[in-house]
């Protein structure tokens, strides 16, 4: 009997959707999906994730030797234990044993990570930056940020590093959806531009934020904000790149250069300043999945390399 040929499978788990991907030993994509949440765990989140994956893998006679999972949710130091997911429809039960369940469920090894983290990894590798040290700060819902060094996302003695959006550095009268009172994500995420712009009817839609609004000091102090943050962590963590992508900078006429021009005035001169760079993320809504069987092929399998762009839709 021929041997069946090995893959790897990245799964991103949002509030709304699950994507999902195969990836070959190169890198290259050999399937991805996209399906609601809803429906994928209805039978229960070990027996639908489960039978996604292994309807693939039957489908395209593959062998999976492994799945890296992301969570919008704080994950332990050991990629096994999911601490609390705020953004997602699941019981407590139901996150139990987790990682055990899928492993005898899919007969592979499975890891956790972060979202933010899968999202990271695939900007990493489209950009061929595996071998530097980058920063990547998503503004989106919140404001998502994740560190990359020693070839994999660095996350902290306790597996959630990477916290910019809930730095005090936001509206002290103010409490965050994390519990805290003035974090960053109070004055400086999608939500709080959300609900700046809900105080009252305006004659434009939400997404055209940017090209209406961009004068209005709310609008201001958030770039304000974003910049002074991502100054922070630059000037601690002396990157060679960061990245800088999320829902909002997604937004038409969002001011990125005026972004970057302002995080520049914050910077320690001649260095980092002379020599940081700055690059976009690339927005694709597969990202987070590819990301997750990217870093599946550096845990799973020997010598994981770089694939071309890919061509996928969703
Ligand atoms: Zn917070």
């Amino acid at each position: 009997m021929q041997k069946q040929p090995d893959v790897v499978a990245g799964v991103d788990m949002g509030a709304t959707h699950i994507r999902f991907c195969l990836q070959r030993e190169d890198g290259t994509v050999l399937h991805c999906e996209k399906q609601r949440t809803a429906d994928v765990i209805a039978p229960g989140v070990v027996q639908g994730v489960a039978a996604l994956i292994n309807d693939q893998l039957r489908r395209f006679q593959v062998r999976c030797r492994g799945l890296v999972m992301g969570f919008p949710a704080l994950v332990g130091k050991d990629k096994r234990t999911i601490i609390s997911t705020p953004n997602l429809p699941l019981q407590a039960s139901a996150l139990c044993g987790l990682a055990d369940r899928l492993e005898a469920a899919l007969s592979c090894p499975v890891e956790f990570s972060r979202d933010v983290n899968l999202q990271l990894s695939f900007d990493v590798v489209q950009q061929h930056l595996q071998q530097q040290q980058v920063l990547a700060a998503y503004l989106g819902t919140g404001m998502g940020f994740a560190i990359w060094l020693n070839g994999a996302p660095w996350t902290g003695a306790h597996g959630v590093a990477g916290e910019l959006g809930h730095i005090p550095q936001g509206e002290m009268s103010l409490r965050c959806g994390c519990g805290n009172a003035g974090c960053l994500e109070t004055v400086c995420s999608g939500i709080a531009l959300k609900q700046w712009y809900e105080q009252r009817p305006r004659d434009y839609a939400m997404g055209d934020i940017f090209t209406a609004a961009r004068d209005e000091p709310f609008v201001q102090h958030l770039l304000a904000h974003a910049a002074r943050a991502i100054a922070t962590s630059v000037n601690l963590f002396d990157p060679d790149a960061v990245i800088l992508g999320g829902g909002v900078m997604d937004m038409p006429d969002f001011p990125r250069d005026a972004l970057i021009a302002q995080i520049k005035q914050h910077l320690r001169r001649p260095l980092p300043y002379d020599a940081v760079r700055f690059i976009a993320a690339s927005s694709s809504s597969f990202n987070g999945a590819q990301g997750a069987a990217a870093l599946a092929r550096r845990q799973f399998m020997s010598s994981p390399s770089v694939a071309p762009a890919p061509a996928v839709h969703g």
